[in-house]
């Protein structure tokens, strides 16, 4: 239990619900039902039927024979990328759309930076005939057209943040507005473990299925349910939560997350907030994020959309200080390396939120007898563009 959420959602020091009273009822009305809906038989029979037949689940286990002998080390790759929408948000997003219907709620609301959450937000939203309002940064709107194309012909309302930096922490202030006005229709469906509790606990909950099939492929496939390392990448922090959740307390397995260094951790243009934040609260949550003299969120920066956010959630906040996670990061340059490195040795083009993962196998220590797991939170069918403006062969 040291390393779960306790009843008010502290991790540690970090986490609990630090909201407006106006939000009071709503995040209470969320706490006080989440674990006797998800914990129902219903629910666990309509999830477990939509992750099989719907999202593709289980996703392979697969050994990459090229990548392992080039590291020297036995590498497996924790195929999310293969899961419908391409990546792993499909398991949060389907969770909560079914405890939403079960809540009684008719108006689901997100918001996204990349997009990516939001199509997976409106792909639920189609599967389950519910109206579904995203928010989105202006400016985010004009960089991901083709998210917002695909929102959009799945019958989502895309609706630009014009304040601030018109990006992704505006959005998430339109999204809190709109649900402090409709708080009892609406639904908040937040796409990382971010957020007041109990949304971090509840996120890492869905995404725990990586690390519960991850814990039965590897038997299956070495004797062994337990690898040494872990490596996934860190943006809020969902899929690295996933892919930790069921060894959280076996401390023989390191776990090791991988933040986006941007052009690194010096320059001012990062998304590292383990290494360049502080203590605060972010999103109605107690935990690290980037901050200027005054407390003023800093606008985050890296080449991968997805990881590109200016905090951590407060269960890695928690692995950080706790010693019990491995933090490191990856530039936009080694990032684009380890995609190009995976893409020529295995045939498997991973989103650039996926490669700073990779890319942390040039950072650790491997014994030739280890067994490492790779987190493979995406495809990369989304980062084209920039991989043929920024890989030249
Ligand atoms: C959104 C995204 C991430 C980052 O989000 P987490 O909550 O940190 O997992 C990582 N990889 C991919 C492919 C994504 O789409």
């Amino acid at each position: 239990m040291k390393y779960q959420a306790n009843k008010d959602g502290f991790y540690g020091e970090f986490g609990g619900a630090f909201i407006p009273e106006m939000l009071y009822h709503n995040v209470a009305e969320l706490k006080e039902n989440y674990l006797t809906i998800i914990n129902s038989e219903s629910f666990q029979t309509e999830f477990k039927d939509l992750l099989k037949n719907y999202v593709g689940r289980p996703t392979p286990l697969y050994h990459a024979k090229r990548l392992s002998e080039k590291y020297n080390a036995t590498i497996y790759l924790k195929r999310e990328d293969l899961n419908h929408t391409g990546a792993h948000k499909i398991n949060n997003t389907i969770g909560q759309i079914l405890l939403a219907k079960r809540m009684g709620k008719k108006r689901i609301i997100a918001e996204t930076g990349a997009g990516q959450h939001g199509v997976a937000t409106a792909t639920v939203c189609a599967l389950m005939d519910l109206e579904c309002l995203v928010y989105m940064g202006e400016i985010d709107i004009a960089r991901q057209a083709p998210n917002v194309a695909r929102m959009k012909m799945l019958g989502a309302e895309v609706r630009p943040a014009l304040s601030g930096s018109r990006t992704l922490k505006d959005a998430t202030n339109e999204a809190i507005r709109d649900w402090i006005s409709n708080p009892v229709d609406t639904y908040y469906l937040i796409g990382s473990v971010v957020g007041p509790h109990p949304y971090p606990d509840m996120v890492a909950r869905f995404q725990a299925i990586i690390s519960k099939e991850m814990k039965q492929q590897l038997k299956a496939q070495t004797g062994n349910e337990y690898p040494d390392k872990i490596i996934a990448c860190v943006g809020g922090g969902s899929n690295a939560a996933g892919a930790f959740y069921h060894y959280l307390d076996a401390e023989n397995v390191a776990l090791i997350a991988v933040e986006a260094d941007g052009l690194g951790v010096d320059t001012g243009e990062t998304a590292a907030t383990t290494q360049v934040g502080s203590e605060g609260i972010i999103h109605g949550s107690k935990t690290l994020l980037m901050q200027n003299n005054e407390g003023q969120i800093t606008e985050p920066y890296s080449i991968s959309a997805g990881l590109d956010y200016p905090g951590v959630g407060p269960l890695h906040a928690h692995l950080f200080k706790s010693g019990r996670g491995t933090f490191l990061g990856a530039t936009d340059n080694e990032a684009l390396a380890a995609a190009q490195e995976l893409t020529r040795l295995e045939g498997i083009i991973p989103a650039l939120e996926s490669a700073h993962a990779l890319a942390a196998l040039k950072k650790i220590t491997l014994q030739a007898n280890e067994t490492v797991v790779v987190n493979l939170s995406g495809r990369g069918d989304k980062d084209m563009e920039t991989y043929m403006h920024k890989l030249n062969s």
